[in-house]
């Protein structure tokens, strides 16, 4: 038998013949041989008049008295609903939160559900009775009485029916459901038959009362379906499926689904430089009892922005006047605020969406203080006595007015009205499939060195280097010169596979600098221009050489994603973009995967010692030594070593993916050279050409390279371009220095990043690379990419890599310098704190194994 909890808001058991109609109702639910779980509020106003009596009683508003009163306001209804169930001849019973185990922290007046321990309202289901529930309430580790603030018997509905993993959890209001905004202030609003569970919480956290925001993320993270109805009034209400079973297109879907306002906000400003570290902490401390609503810190001015609810603080004139002086004007109130949100699939996004309601609240001469933008929200800070009018006017244009897709001929004015030209061409024009554009919003202009500059102007810190490609930074200058001698030459850029100068000079010089000194013997053969075309040509020949057809792959392994690479890579999403079954691959752990006790390489060696393990003999087996997209996990060289040996020992191709870590990021060329490898085969594309041109190569090992001349072609196996500062790029490897010097700034890098996890424990974070590749992780789900996104407005460019996203991955280009080094390494300080703030609302920490793995 399925359970079912329901909520019924205080205004559906008002009175006591509302409280029999709910009875009524419940009755039903049980007759169709459902379990029933009721969540009940305080009847109408009874919370607000018991506020009222605690202020005529005295001036000494105790938190922890205020939760004991206010809670009583709960406990009457479930019993007086308990008793109108068990009027109509059902079992029902009313529990207090502490037998419904519902343990909270001790924050009173605002606490946070922690966990549910549902015993004892399983066995009363388990007997056949209702069981009723006071909303609101909790109970601490120790036995104290704790309320959940406003709207929290929502929270108390959905946090139970996770813990009894209820079928669905029904929340009934006076409304009918969700709307695209208040009706009470839009009355054209339109009722939303289903939302998304992001799309709801943002809605909700910015400001929609129908339900509460923290409720709804509960409910988002432990995948609990809500459905949000009248209790009185006919229709079918608004359905919140759980985010596992959202379909990401919907295309009846308006790109805008709600307009919200809020009326309550307080802008806190700090001015960092003024505070001392014991007063920073103070404050923190103060406003740690509120919800921060949104949170900044401007670069320029070193000022920090908190936005908070005026609701959660009884007093606001009298808080302010105690903050302020305080600190030496060091700190500073803005009452009167509110703001305008937008909420729709992805909008966060959409920035023509963006540009479009600036452009409406600039003509209504609403004055922007701050906007913010969320992964499924847009929201403008604005005078409070304008929120009303702009949610009206935003209401008309983006969901009364909505026509499907912004209008191509509509740019132009867009670009007019704001004078900016940010990101809406490639919104409108280019795939859905681009994506590093999503994360770094801003077009780009210019690169020097470590640096990119955008069209505003804006300078950025790239350490991402194009996922490795710039080692030598952007437009390195000795390769740029080089190149445009080249091209003022009318020197030949195109030539398929036929024979040039600079394709000779590159083949030599790569010979003499990189290979004879390394007592290497290799036969080069020029790929496609890209990195899987190597991979692709590798997996090609050694299937070939050796007659043989399955290749060995690595879990978490990335190796492009033509078909052939894609089959050897180990992201489930990419490998589901295939559309086709991937044949011929088999994936092992790679090192560590297992645990720290296991050497995986057991494993292998099991499959393909035991004659009975149904194993064919690969062909080839393909690895990376640090898997760089794989969340920076870094083979240990004694695994690789025995990895070779296994390889040898069978006559399997050992092919080892340097794509992205070679070309010097780990400190040497190779950058499986200081494990003494010798691969049959390897990979380079990436930093080989040194200048971000396309080229890529595979070195094979010379009785390997048993293709016929034309089996293996492509247009783009002959720029000349690319070879030109490829060559180029080689005169680094001929200074023994530049390996050292690499060497020395990994050193700083990881000694760096050690220091930023020792100083926030909090982040749970851990380092690990080789080199100047580095990845910064943390034990906290959403943190990295938080960071990353905070970074992004600190004018640093870094990228998060892992299954889970979980690593922060650092890719500066190898001949930075110390201090650009340290600036970058500053800013992703100010990120992570700023990032931790942001977080600090929904932070779940998860176990070690998981993150790292
Ligand atoms: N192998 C590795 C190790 C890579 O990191 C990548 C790209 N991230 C590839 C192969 C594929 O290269 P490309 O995207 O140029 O095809």
């Amino acid at each position: 038998m399925g359970v079912i909890v329901q909520k019924y808001g205080g205004s559906s058991v008002s009175t006591a013949a509302k409280m029999r109609a709910v009875a009524e109702m419940i009755t039903q639910v049980r007759s169709r041989d459902q379990h029933v779980v009721v969540v009940v509020s305080a009847m109408g106003d009874s919370t607000d008049n018991l506020l009222e009596l605690a202020r005529q009683v005295g001036p000494a508003l105790s938190p922890r008295e205020l939760d004991r009163l206010l809670s009583t306001g709960e406990t009457v209804s479930a019993a007086l609903l308990s008793l109108a169930i068990q009027s109509l001849g059902v079992d029902a019973v009313s529990l207090s939160a502490s037998q419904c185990g519902i343990i909270t922290n001790d924050v009173y007046s605002n606490a946070r559900i922690l966990e549910v321990r549902p015993d004892r309202i399983k066995k009363e289901l388990a007997r056949g009775a209702v069981v009723v529930v006071p909303g609101f309430q909790g109970v601490t580790k120790h036995q104290e009485t704790t309320t959940l603030g406003r709207g929290g018997s929502d929270t108390s509905a959905v946090a139970i029916a996770a813990a009894l993993g209820a079928e669905s959890c029904e929340i009934y209001t006076d409304v009918n459901g969700v709307y695209s905004a208040d009706p009470r202030v839009v009355s054209e609003a339109i009722a939303l038959s289903d939302l998304g569970a992001t799309e709801m919480e943002e809605l909700a956290w910015h400001g929609a009362q129908v339900v509460k925001a923290e409720a709804v993320e509960f409910a988002r993270t432990n995948g609990v379906a809500v459905l949000v109805r009248s209790a009185f009034a006919q229709g079918q209400g608004t359905f919140i499926p759980p985010e596992s079973s959202q379909s990401v297109y919907r295309p009846h879907r308006p790109e805008v689904a709600a307009v919200t306002g809020r009326k309550d906000l307080v802008r806190i400003r700090l001015h960092r430089p003024t505070l001392t570290s014991p007063q920073m902490d103070e404050i923190f401390a103060s406003l740690s009892k509120y919800d921060l609503i949104f949170g900044g810190l401007n670069g320029a001015d070193e000022t920090s922005e908190l936005f908070i609810s005026n609701l959660e603080i009884p007093d606001p004139d009298a808080f302010a006047a105690e903050l302020a002086p305080r600190f030496n004007g060091a700190v500073k109130l803005t009452g009167d605020l509110g703001a305008v949100s937008l909420v729709g699939f992805g909008l966060g996004s959409r920035p023509a969406a963006l540009l479009e309601a600036l452009r409406v609240l600039e003509e209504e001469n609403v004055p922007l203080i701050k906007s913010f933008t969320g992964r499924e929200s847009l929201t403008f800070v604005i005078p409070r006595p304008l929120v009303d009018a702009s949610v009206k006017r935003l209401h008309r244009v983006f969901v009364e007015n909505h026509e499907p897709a912004l209008q191509l001929n509509s740019l132009p004015l867009m670009w007019k009205t704001r004078g900016l030209n940010i990101v809406d061409t490639f919104e409108l024009l280019e795939s859905e499939v681009r994506v590093y554009c999503r994360d770094f919003p801003t077009v780009f202009t210019k690169g020097i060195g470590c640096r990119l500059f955008d069209e505003r102007g804006q300078e950025f810190l790239d350490f991402f280097s194009g996922a490795g490609t710039l080692n030598y930074g952007h437009n390195n200058p000795r390769m740029k010169r080089r190149l445009i001698e080249y091209l003022e030459n009318d020197s030949i850029t195109h030539s398929l596979d036929m024979a040039t100068t600079v394709k000779r000079e590159f083949l030599e010089r790569f010979n003499s600098v990189i290979l004879a000194p390394r007592k290497l013997e290799y036969k080069i053969q020029f790929c496609g221009p890209t990195g899987t075309n190597a991979v692709e040509a590798a997996l090609k020949l050694a299937r070939k050489a050796t007659g043989r057809q399955t290749v060995v792959f690595f879990m978490n392994a990335y190796h492009g994603l033509s078909l052939g690479s894609l089959a050897v890579t180990g992201n489930a999403s990419k490998r589901a973009g295939a559309g086709v079954t991937l044949h011929y691959a088999m994936p092992m752990p790679y090192d560590g995967d297992l645990g720290p006790n296991v050497n995986t390489l057991d494993y292998f060696e099991a499959f393909l010692e035991n004659s009975g393990s149904g194993m064919e003999l690969p062909a080839a087996v393909i690895v990376e030594t640090i898997q760089a997209e794989g969340g920076v996990k870094v083979a240990s060289y004694e695994w690789l070593r025995r990895l070779e040996d296994l390889a040898r020992r069978h006559g399997i191709v050992f092919i080892i993916d340097d794509i992205q870590v070679g070309c010097g990021r780990t400190g040497s060329f190779f950058s499986f050279e200081d494990a003494g490898l010798r691969p049959d085969m390897v990979c380079l594309s990436k930093a080989i050409s040194g200048f971000g041109l396309p080229m890529a190569l595979l070195l094979i090992r010379p009785e390997l390279d048993v293709w016929e001349p034309g089996e293996h072609t492509g247009t783009f196996r002959g720029n000349n371009l690319a070879f030109v500062t490829a060559s180029e790029a080689l005169a680094y490897w001929e200074d023994e220095a530049f390996a050292d010097l690499i060497l020395k700034k990994s050193e700083l890098l990881t000694r760096l990043m050690k220091e930023i996890v020792e100083r926030h424990p909090e982040a749970r974070g851990w380092v690990r690379g080789r080199g100047l590749i580095q990845g910064l992780g943390f034990d906290v789900e959403g943190l990295a990419q938080e960071v990353a996104r905070a970074a992004f407005e600190r004018g640093l460019i870094i990228e998060t890599s892992g299954a889970q996203s979980q690593v922060v991955k650092l890719l500066p280009p190898l001949t930075i310098d110390e201090e650009d080094l340290r600036d970058g390494i500053d800013r992703l300080i100010d990120s992570l704190t700023i990032a931790l703030g942001r977080t600090a609302m929904t932070r779940v920490a998860v176990s070690g194994e998981e993150m790292r793995a």
